[in-house]
């Protein structure tokens, strides 16, 4: 697949897009910017890529929305070197975001399929995150904790114990959570203890699921 500057068109206009729409964080902007989201699609749906639209990835998964991809971004306000866990690699757009933005990051994905697609594709594009694992969120990455900022891509029905243990004091936790709709969560670790907790309105995810899929 090549990235031509028809494609960097679309993306400038996508980026556009997403500032009207509150996008902020410059850092975000600029990976979204130059990160050709097309190779992250089946060849044929390119046309699909630039669309503010979340879209099939196979295994029933899609990539998410170009939006709910800067929004997420945006909450973690990652800082360069900061540790980034990611929960449900998928097609690993949102992998190579956070690795543009100077992030390290450790990402996690419970579909076997999909798993041996994006450990594949992404060191191909040029992306290296320090781990790419096949296995469950829910568990969180405890060999590599703690983490600056945990990002969740996957609609979770309550909020899993050990991504909160596994997040530094002052690290934040972006995840969605609810059944049918999700609402965009952060929550701040502010001591050992004590989390700081702020909804962000309504999104919709695929499911977190329970276990690894082989
Ligand atoms: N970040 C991805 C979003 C993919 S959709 C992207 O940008 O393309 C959500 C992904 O989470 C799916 O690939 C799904 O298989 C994965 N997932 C769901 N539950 C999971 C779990 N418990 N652990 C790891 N990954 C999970």
């Amino acid at each position: 697949m090549r990235d031509t500057a028809k494609h960097q068109g679309l993306r400038n206009q996508l980026v556009s897009l997403l500032q009207q729409k509150g996008i902020q964080d410059i850092n975000v902007l600029k990976a979204m910017q130059l990160i050709p989201r097309h190779f992250f699609l089946e060849s044929g749906f390119e046309d699909f890529a630039y669309q503010d639209k979340a879209f099939p990835i196979g295994a029933g998964q899609t990539i998410s929305q170009p939006y709910t991809v800067a929004f997420q971004s945006q909450l973690l306000e990652v800082k360069t070197d900061d540790k980034i866990l990611e929960i449900g690699t998928g097609s690993g757009y949102q992998t190579a975001v956070l690795c543009k933005m100077g992030a390290k990051v450790f990402t996690i994905e419970r579909q076997i399929d999909l798993y041996k697609k994006t450990s594949k594709l992404l060191p191909k594009l040029g992306f290296k995150p320090k781990v790419i694992s096949f296995g469950d969120g829910y568990k969180g990455l405890v060999t590599d904790a703690p983490f600056d900022g945990i990002i969740v891509t996957a609609g979770a029905p309550y909020i899993p114990q050990p991504l909160m243990a596994q997040l530094k004091i002052g690290g934040r936790l972006v995840i969605p959570v609810g059944e049918d709709k999700q609402i965009m969560t952060l929550l701040i670790r502010k001591t050992e203890t004590h989390f700081e907790q702020h909804e962000f309105g309504d999104f919709r995810f695929v499911p977190m699921l329970e276990d690894k899929n082989r």
